[in-house]
């Protein structure tokens, strides 16, 4: 019953490179590529969604857009605003109310109006102003000449003073009373798009401005201290609100109610201001609602607030990758072309830099045959790209230019990982080379999708509780160490004839990083331990990665491509990765004559490639064969 495998040594994906990924006759650069008006059509990848938002645009329904970030949802959101079916829209004004001075009265005019009539009535109290200049003038100048006609020019003067300060003391009323606008359409040409992410309460539902001198009468008038929300002015258009699980739940009630009545009126949103003496009159706030997130956004959104929208609308959820097909490829060229378009200060690029973007999107998919929607990140390649390429002088954008651009625009997460790689080298923490007991070289990934070492080391001492041992694990990997080691320790003992429970296990992860995603760790946890009882030296040239189940079986993990760059960017000879993962590796060129790419399926694969030989090694392979993984199916799963 022959189970282990001879490991095969692996092409990867890139190797049959050379050939451009598309058939670029047609253009020089991606200047050739025309860039649709709409912005809905500049989306890109995503054909279901879209139409979906075209329906909810024709029948003005809210919308709700789960997906991750920067693939596109804010984008369609405005995107919808433009395609909304064209309503007039409106400008508002707030005016006084001469009755009840906190109760402003508010008009909503076509749009463009607005700010004629606030010209006309201020026009108006300028012209009033000047009528009284010129009469006062005129009672001045008769009053005197008539005085001096008469010989009365002192009792002419008196009178003269007097009318001056009379009509100083006439102070214009319509000055204060002209109306204020409150939204103003005027040279809108969409629906309006309102982006309320992260906006607090005064600014998404209006507020009132506090005024200190309100109860002297010296002050601004109520109506003019009256602000318009972004519900108000996302009248006739589209609210967006991406993270709308965050927003306090008064807010979201409020919103609701905003929702369900089309109008709401502003009053002061903080208590112990003046300006919450003041309520308007209801104001208009038809829109539509384009809430986003991600799947966890859902927890934290008003109950009421997700019906409404399944009830009078849409939810979508966004892909964050597309198939590897020549069509697809050409919208990321149309992509480029946008961004470069609407950057404007980048050159456009060559074929072969188009080459690499859409290289770079397959490598950032992380899978086989898939392209990233991830563009938000890599329009900032492109950018990057484009600035490299304007720091050299150079007219277009070549592929060198991204290639460097790709080490510049390295995210933080990435930039940490390259800074634990040089600390390590320093500080040689990942020993990559020799063997030590119960030391592995784990491999993790922080972030979206930078790769770092993680070494993990495990200590085994006969335990002196009459309980049984213990498995010793610090800091927040630590459930999962429990959760690995239990699961192993029926294979541990069939392998090993050691039962664990007679030990005190110490499971160590040298250095953990926020983010670091622990499944894939279970493989190298097991094998730290194995090595640990046994006391079987681990190579420390071979980096390992891949989850086990309790059958011993090593199962697939995300980010295989950047784990394996993180090991040979940290000297490791040979990387062990789960079988299945083999068709997503993608590496960059440089490393594939770094390191050598190891599959496994088994954790006996795992053990035969990764410990040093010699007696102990041979015999516990030796064993393990004799097994066989077929028994270990047979292990009760303690
Ligand atoms: P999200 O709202 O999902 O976080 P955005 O819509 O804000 O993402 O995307 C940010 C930018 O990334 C967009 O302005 C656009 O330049 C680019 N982008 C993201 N997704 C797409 C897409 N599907 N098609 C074209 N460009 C995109």
């Amino acid at each position: 019953n022959e189970v282990i495998l001879e490991p095969e040594v692996v092409e990867t994906g890139e190797s049959e490179e050379t050939k451009p990924m598309l058939d670029y006759n047609n253009i020089k650069s991606s200047q050739d590529i025309e860039v649709p008006p709409l912005l809905i059509d500049q989306v890109i990848g995503h054909e279901e969604s879209i139409e979906t938002i075209k329906k909810a645009a024709k029948q003005r329904r809210n919308v709700l857009l789960i997906g991750d970030p920067g693939v596109g949802k804010s984008m369609l959101a405005k995107g919808m605003a433009q395609i909304l079916p064209h309503e007039t829209l409106q400008d508002i004004l707030v005016y006084p109310n001469i009755e009840d001075n906190n109760h402003p009265l508010v008009r909503s005019v076509p749009a463009g109006e607005g700010k004629k009539i606030v010209r006309a009535t201020k026009g108006s109290a300028k012209g009033h102003e000047e009528r009284k200049t010129i009469i006062t003038m005129f009672a001045i100048g008769g009053i005197l000449v008539i005085g001096f006609m008469y010989g009365r020019l002192l009792e002419s003067i008196i009178a003269a003073a007097l009318i001056l300060l009379i009509s100083i003391q006439i102070k214009p009323k319509s000055n204060n009373m002209s109306p204020k606008l409150l939204v103003n359409n005027e040279e809108s040409r969409f629906a309006p798009f309102m982006d309320a992410t992260g906006a607090h309460a005064g600014a998404l539902l209006g507020d009132v401005r506090h005024d200190p001198y309100q109860s002297g009468g010296l002050g601004t008038p109520a109506h003019e201290r009256v602000e318009a929300g972004m519900i108000h002015k996302a009248n006739k258009g589209v609210l967006y609100i991406d993270e709308i699980g965050t927003m306090s739940m008064k807010t979201q009630q409020e919103l609701l109610s905003a929702m369900q009545e089309k109008q709401y009126a502003i009053t002061g949103q903080s208590e112990n201001s003046s300006g919450a003496m003041v309520r308007s009159q209801a104001v208009p706030c038809d829109f539509v609602l384009v809430a986003s997130g991600n799947l966890q956004v859902l927890e934290g959104m008003h109950i009421a607030m997700r019906s409404r929208i399944r009830g009078y609308g849409y939810e979508v959820f966004m892909k964050d990758y597309m198939d590897d097909t020549t069509e697809n490829r050409e919208k990321l060229v149309q992509f480029v072309a946008q961004e470069v378009k609407n950057d404007g200060r980048i050159p456009h690029f060559a074929p072969d830099a188009l080459d690499e973007i859409i290289m770079e999107a397959k490598r950032r998919s992380g899978k086989q045959d898939a392209l990233t929607l991830r563009l938000r990140d890599l329009g900032g390649l492109v950018r990057s790209a484009g600035d490299v390429a304007i720091e050299k002088g150079a007219e277009i954008v070549t592929a060198e230019h991204v290639v460097e651009a790709k080490r510049f625009a390295r995210t933080l997460e990435q930039q940490i990982a390259d800074r634990s790689i040089m600390q390590r080298k320093d500080y040689s923490m990942v020993s990559a080379e020799g063997g030590r007991i119960g030391l592995v070289n784990g491999l993790a990934v922080i972030g979206d999708r930078s790769g770092i070492v993680s070494p993990i080391a495990a200590e085994a001492a006969p335990t002196q509780s009459k309980s049984g041992g213990q498995i010793i694990a610090t800091g927040k990997l630590g459930e999962i160490a429990q959760e690995s080691v239990q699961n192993v320790s029926a294979l541990i003992k069939k392998y090993t004839n050691k039962d664990i429970s007679n030990y005190d296990i110490h499971v160590q992860f040298i250095q953990t990083y926020d983010g670091v995603e622990g499944d894939s760790a279970s493989v190298s946890i097991a094998t730290a331990v194995i090595s640990a009882i046994e006391e079987i030296p681990i190579d420390q040239t071979v980096a390992l990665t891949g989850s086990l189940n309790v059958r011993g079986d090593v199962m697939p993990i995300g980010g295989a491509t950047a784990k394996i760059e993180a090991a040979a960017e940290a000297g490791m000879k040979k990387v062990l990765i789960p079988k299945s993962n083999l068709k997503d590796v993608m590496i960059e060129k440089k490393y594939e004559d770094m390191i050598e790419i190891i599959p496994t399926e088994t954790l006996s694969d795992v053990l035969e490639n990764i410990l040093i030989s010699g007696s102990s090694k041979d015999k516990l392979i030796e064993k393990m064969k004799n097994i066989g993984s077929k028994v270990a199916e047979k292990v009760p799963q303690t």
